[in-house]
């Protein structure tokens, strides 16, 4: 048994940059890393980036980092980490002001899991779950009273009782399941036509990855898995999942669909997936910035 895997690289992971744990408990060193000429803001507008498109000679579009003065100073800030030496704060705010002076664009942000440099969609994909956790969460859960964010974004304090509350996140189990040469794949009412894709859920309190990868083949698709292999995982911003990629032996072919969740399960060869993959196939299949592509990608590369 090797102790160490090669875990594939996955979308929205790559962040270079130092989250600097020990700043974000000092309030003065934050104000000074915000007053510091080289801070550079990424803004968020309804939690879609804003960035400097491609260019007419197709380079790929950029973050827009803007400067203090362009972002409004009560937008909800957050501290990124740092870039070498220089600070990097994320804001949520309307992007009219960068599109105007600078040409940037607000960019869907599953788009820019796609479209940006992989390290620049993995801040994107830190900035927006928790710009976003922060706008829903302006009330303490334990007394009601209104909070406010503190450890320069990564918790909320409570005015009124003083409880802490720190941001979530939601881990999902993604896998294939797999017997002989064929792998399981479905596809849920809300795909597009055609899409086929690993099966999924959230991993419920109480149970473990494994536990929760054959609870969800089994009340998804009915079939019973043995052992469960993990793969690789990938922060999923919408709004703050952890995707947790695996491998499950299905003990049968036999499937029984739960209709509210799927509307079709297939099992597929190798050479089926190989053609999806390559976009020649008769099904759509993810595309490399989800972790169901590697997934699959993984599975065809595999000597099983
Ligand atoms: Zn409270």
């Amino acid at each position: 048994m090797t102790m160490f895997l090669d875990v594939p690289v996955t979308g929205f992971t790559g962040n270079k940059l130092d989250r600097a744990d020990e700043l974000r408990r000092d309030p003065a060193a934050i104000i000074g890393l915000r007053g510091r000429s080289d801070a550079r803001w990424l803004v968020l507008d309804k939690l879609n980036p804003v960035v400097r498109p491609g260019g007419v000679g197709g380079e790929t579009p950029a973050i827009l980092w803007a400067y203090r003065s362009d972002v409004p100073h009560d937008a909800l800030t957050i501290f990124l980490g740092m870039d070498g030496d220089s600070p990097r704060f994320a804001a949520a705010a309307p992007a009219d002001e960068l599109v105007a002076d600078f040409g940037g664009k607000v960019l869907d942000a599953r788009a820019a899991g796609a479209l940006l440099p992989a390290h620049e969609a993995a801040i994107v994909a830190q900035a927006r779950s928790i710009i976003d956790w922060h706008q829903r969460h302006g009330f303490c859960a334990v007394c009601g009273g209104p909070t406010v964010l503190a450890k320069a974004g990564y918790a909320r304090q409570c005015t009124a009782c003083k409880a802490e509350h720190f941001p979530r996140v939601d881990p999902v189990v993604i896998m294939l399941a797999v017997r002989q040469d064929h792998a399981l794949i479905g596809r849920q009412p809300r795909f597009p036509k055609g899409f086929l894709s690993a099966l999924a859920g959230f991993v419920e309190p109480g149970e473990s990855l494994e536990e929760a990868v054959r609870r969800e083949l089994w009340e998804e698709a009915g079939i019973t898995c043995g052992r469960v292999q993990y793969l690789a995982s990938q922060p999923w911003p919408f709004p703050s999942s952890l995707m947790i990629a695996a491998f499950a032996e299905s003990e049968t072919f036999e499937v029984r669909l739960d209709q509210d969740e799927l509307e079709e399960v297939r099992w597929v060869t190798k050479d089926e997936v190989r053609a999806a993959l390559a976009g020649s196939g008769d099904f759509l299949a993810p595309p490399p910035m989800a972790i169901a592509h590697t997934l699959l990608k993984a599975w065809i590369e595999s000597g099983d």
